[in-house]
């Protein structure tokens, strides 16, 4: 058949695109909403690494007006000899965090073991670029109602993305989040590339609220700012950010992460930003 929808649909399946491409679909998570003409963010470090570490920076996370907090236990590490993460030790710190802070807690899941372990401690599951082709937990996901942050696989098209959300969605849960965290090409200066057209075309393809991974696109502390920003400029619903008290001693990811002044400064950053264009962070 003619005409631009039709198009659209060889790319997207019937549970990520509502019939109405105008209508948008806001995700519920404890009492805040994701999308909805809100930027949430979404921040904390890359893995959780001791109760200092994590409730340090939880509270500065909440201080500076951020809604989640990022916390792994688990880490899906290209090396098997680098820190795969504190794993279930990481539960009283979880607990630690939450007495500490009104904030929310999301954590990635790698395996139907951790779905098991994890489920009641946290508000919102989160699966990873590596994760991404992991059917059988996308469908275990898609058996609960936790909302989830689906990360773009590094080397997912649009459709493979939109696909690997249809498990999670056709088997009964619709809070999905996509999350564009850059994609492998040629470049080497940053760690991926931010594929910043992804929000606009993701926003054509699906009513699903959309958010960026500054950090693992740029893999540069310098460049999470900017990349920041042009999430939030190019409609993003949120970001998800890496920061660390002490990044030069973190166990993962510390070339990336914000130390907490800096992420205190791109919050304020961000507010001036979404006034611009009628959001609130
Ligand atoms: C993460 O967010 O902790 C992570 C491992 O990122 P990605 O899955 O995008 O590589
Ligand atoms: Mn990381």
């Amino acid at each position: 058949m003619d005409g631009g929808v039709n198009k659209l649909d060889e790319f997207v399946g019937p549970q990520a695109r509502k019939q109405n491409p105008e209508h948008r679909v806001a995700v519920r998570c404890g009492d805040i909403k994701i999308g909805e003409g809100t930027f949430t963010v979404m921040a904390g470090p890359c893995a959780i690494e001791s109760v200092d570490q994590a409730v340090e920076t939880a509270k500065v996370v909440e201080e500076a007006g951020a809604k989640i907090f990022r916390a792994s236990l688990f880490k899906p590490r290209t090396s098997p000899y680098s820190f795969q993460g504190i794993g279930p030790e990481g539960l009283p710190i979880l607990q630690a965090v939450r007495t500490e802070t009104k904030l929310l807690l999301e954590t990635e899941v790698l395996s139907l073991k951790h779905l098991e372990l994890l489920h009641d401690h946290v508000d919102m599951l989160r699966v990873g670029a590596r994760g991404m082709r992991n059917y059988e937990l996308l469908k275990e996901v898609g058996q609960t109602q936790k909302p989830l942050i689906l990360k773009r696989g590094m080397s997912a098209t649009l459709k493979d993305f939109l696909l690997a959300a249809e498990y999670v969605l056709v088997n009964g849960n619709e809070k999905v989040i996509l999350c564009e965290r850059g994609i492998r090409t040629f470049e080497t200066y940053t760690r991926n590339t931010l594929d910043i057209l992804a929000v606009p075309a993701l926003k054509e393809l699906t009513h699903l609220p959309i958010i960026v991974d500054p950090s693992h696109s740029a893999g540069r502390r310098s460049l999470v700012g900017p990349a920041s920003k042009a999430g939030l400029a190019a409609g993003a619903d949120g970001l998800l950010v890496e920061v660390h008290p002490n990044p030069d001693g973190a166990l993962s990811d510390g070339d990336q992460a914000l130390d907490l002044s800096a992420f205190l400064t791109l919050m304020d950053e961000l507010r001036s930003l979404a006034a611009v264009m009628g959001k609130v962070v």
